[in-house]
């Protein structure tokens, strides 16, 4: 599925006329495409093919991508995440600096939405089957749910500067939720550092955004509206936002998901009642400066439900836009910080 959203993204990706007067005379945009994390990156980078190649900034993006995987990949049986899951032992252990920044901030957003966004639901997401472990037949016993849901909290997970550690044996942390963005933010500084400030980063959906195009337009990004027909396969544009230089996240429950005795589960979790959400919101949209807090966020307001995340939003001076459905289509809101980006 975020192969589906990322060529979407991509393809609609479309220029609108602007205010800038200026025109990068020989500048062309490079398109750097490749797969990581499960899913596809597309990045553009307005210059010239000589000086990418010069750079090596291709080979450099794929060091640094595999090494965020290499720290956080839960498919990964060896990477720092995976070995820390599988460790009974509750004494500090050092971690990477990208792991203790993506955890800090994970942590504090799962402070700030009471436990909403939980980097330790792993074993809920396991037992619905959507993590690394098969997708079960049926739905889980009340029994197998209670004992599941004992295994999760943030309170058992210590970060001290680069120093993690777990008061339970069997914790588990899964960073799906935030590590795509995060990764993103890692292209995006990889990209600036090289000395360039008109690019595009895009890893499965999530993407990050600055300067201008090579034609001297603002970047525009369409988010698609979701069509819950049976065959789950036509699109449309819902809404142009112009993000300007910040990163746009989206988490939308009508892709990922399965279907028992004709009922759909979401693969997103509601810590509070360890099952999968259940509410007629359909997509949430987070324009933030860092990818990482936009991922994050658009999940934790997609598990909060449109009453309950529009509120935290406002509250937190969020840009949000969410998209509900109705018995007769689309319910669309948005933040007062989230209009200034909508064309
Ligand atoms: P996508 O953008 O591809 O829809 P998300 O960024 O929304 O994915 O993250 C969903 C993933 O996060 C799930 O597959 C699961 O691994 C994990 N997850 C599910 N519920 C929660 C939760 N309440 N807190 C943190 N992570 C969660
Ligand atoms: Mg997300």
């Amino acid at each position: 599925m975020n192969i589906i959203k990322s060529l979407l993204l991509i393809c609609l990706t479309i220029t609108l006329s602007a205010c800038f007067p200026s025109n990068p005379s020989k500048n062309t945009e490079v398109l750097l495409q490749g797969r990581t994390m499960g899913t596809t990156y597309n990045i553009k980078v307005v210059t010239t093919e000589e000086e990418i190649i010069a750079l090596k900034l291709q080979q450099k993006i794929d060091a640094a991508l595999q090494q965020v995987n290499q720290e956080m990949s839960t498919y990964l049986p060896n990477s720092e995440i995976s070995l820390f899951n599988k460790s009974s032992s509750t004494e500090a252990v050092t971690v990477s600096p990208g792991f203790a920044r993506v955890l800090k901030e994970s942590i504090r957003l799962g402070k700030l939405s009471q436990g909403k966004l939980d980097i330790t639901v792993g074993p809920l997401v396991n037992l619905w089957g959507f993590g690394p472990e098969q997708r079960p037949e049926k739905i889980p016993s009340d029994e197998l749910l209670s004992t599941t849901k004992q295994r999760i909290g943030l309170d058992k997970l210590i970060l001290e500067g680069d120093q993690l550690s777990k008061k339970t044996p069997d914790l588990y942390i899964d960073l799906s939720t935030i590590a795509k963005g995060y990764g993103v933010d890692v292209v995006a500084e990889l990209i600036e550092e090289n000395g360039f400030t008109n690019y595009l980063v895009e890893i499965g959906g999530e993407m990050r955004l600055k300067g201008v195009k090579h034609t001297g337009e603002l970047w525009a990004i369409a988010i698609e509206k979701p069509i819950l027909d049976p065959s789950g396969v036509e699109r449309a544009i819902h809404q142009v936002v112009i993000p300007k230089d910040n990163a746009v996240a989206t988490s939308g429950d009508y892709r990922n998901y399965f279907e028992v005795e004709g009922m759909r589960f979401s693969h997103i979790i509601d810590p509070d009642t360890g099952k999968p959400i259940n509410h007629n919101l359909v997509s949430v949209t987070v324009i933030d400066p860092s990818s990482m807090t936009a991922d994050g966020l658009s999940t934790t307001l997609m598990v909060m439900g449109m009453e309950q995340g529009m509120r935290f939003a406002i509250e937190n001076d969020i840009a949000a836009l969410f998209i509900a459905k109705t018995d007769d289509g689309f319910d669309e809101q948005f933040t007062v910080k989230f209009k200034q980006y909508l064309k």
